[in-house]
């Protein structure tokens, strides 16, 4: 049993339907046969085939992958967080009714995330629990919105909206850095994605707010957490050595692990080991990132051809974790 928890879709959108969001920042499809373009107004965006936005393609293509299950998102071109709450509403809820219609095709292998307007947290509540009405299992959101992260006492809030209406969440980092430092060789999807994750653990642990969040709440990072695994110790270290550290956190930083999940999308056997020696092979699902060039294209074999894993992490991480995480 394969579930990939981290996949992505962007539906038919035309040139006209994005206006209605932002002529100039909203984001569509430009489709020619097969293959597309997503574009945000005049500008291309990323080109991608078919598999993002046809459900029976896609149903193919986790055939050929070997893939039970995929859970999709927004691609996070599609949040609108920037957008003024009049014009992001109406849009959040046609992604997420769309991203319902492409599951129809399979519902039993096609599960969905939904997307929130985070700028608005009512709203964005409003809009995780009609979403789950709807069959969306969980919801996506981005690492921050604008200059809030998920610290920020809009976003505990809605996270603890989701933990007491018992809706998980997968956070995906968007909005990177994309100064002139970054401008060539995917640099911001290299160096500040995984920052914007790191980011985005340690604002909530060190602001203490997992101190004010439910346990039960289901969080769950995509990319294996960024640099997370990698740097805990270092965190550790400065929570140890620098009260100012520790001002707002009263435990150490690896204290916390046991209050989110994190996805297996790290593309290296010694950084999965990594991940799963800290994590716990009970909080690292399978996330492939597809049906992008920067995801894992033989979907699970990462994890199913690991030398170290023993047969029963590897089936918690492929499967168990997942169907426990979403109830699917
Ligand atoms: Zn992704």
């Amino acid at each position: 049993m394969k579930i990939d928890i981290h996949s992505h879709f962007f539906p038919r959108i035309a040139q006209h339907e994005a206006a209605k969001l932002c002529p100039q920042r909203a984001p569509w499809l430009h489709v020619e046969g097969r293959s597309g373009q997503i574009m945000v107004g005049d500008k291309p965006f990323r080109p991608v085939d078919d598999v993002l936005w046809d459900a029976a393609r896609r149903i193919d293509y986790l055939d050929e992958k070997g893939v039970d299950v995929q859970v999709m998102c927004a691609t996070p071109v599609m949040f609108g967080y920037e957008q003024p709450i009049e014009r992001a509403l109406p849009w959040t809820q046609r992604m997420n009714d769309r991203a319902i219609e492409m599951t129809q095709a399979a519902p039993q292998r096609l599960k969905v995330l939904a997307q929130v307007p985070l700028q608005d947290r009512d709203a964005a509540c409003r809009e995780a629990s009609r979403a789950k009405v709807c069959g969306h299992v969980g919801v996506q959101i981005g690492n921050h919105v604008a200059e809030r992260d998920l610290d920020h006492d809009d976003l505990v809030a809605f996270l603890a909206h989701c933990a007491h209406e018992n809706i998980p969440v997968l956070v995906h980092p968007w909005d990177m850095m994309r100064d002139g430092r970054m401008k060539k060789w995917m640099l911001p999807w290299l160096v500040a994605m995984p920052a914007e994750t790191q980011l985005g653990i340690l604002s909530l642990i060190l602001s203490g707010a997992f101190e004010r969040l439910p346990a039960t709440l289901r969080l769950c990072f995509a990319h294996g957490g960024g640099g997370f695994a990698f740097l805990l110790g270092r965190a550790d270290n400065a929570w140890r050595h620098r009260d100012i550290v520790r001002e707002d956190c009263p435990h150490l930083p690896s204290s916390y692990v046991t209050r989110f999940h994190v996805d297996s999308a790290v593309f290296d056997p010694r950084a999965l080991r990594l991940l799963v020696d800290v994590m716990g092979a009970d909080r690292v699902m399978l996330g492939s990132d597809a049906p992008f060039p920067l995801g894992e294209q033989d979907i699970g074999a990462g994890v199913h051809g690991h030398a170290a894993l023993t047969a029963a992490d590897k089936q918690r991480i492929c499967a168990d974790n997942a169907r426990a995480f979403f109830a699917i």
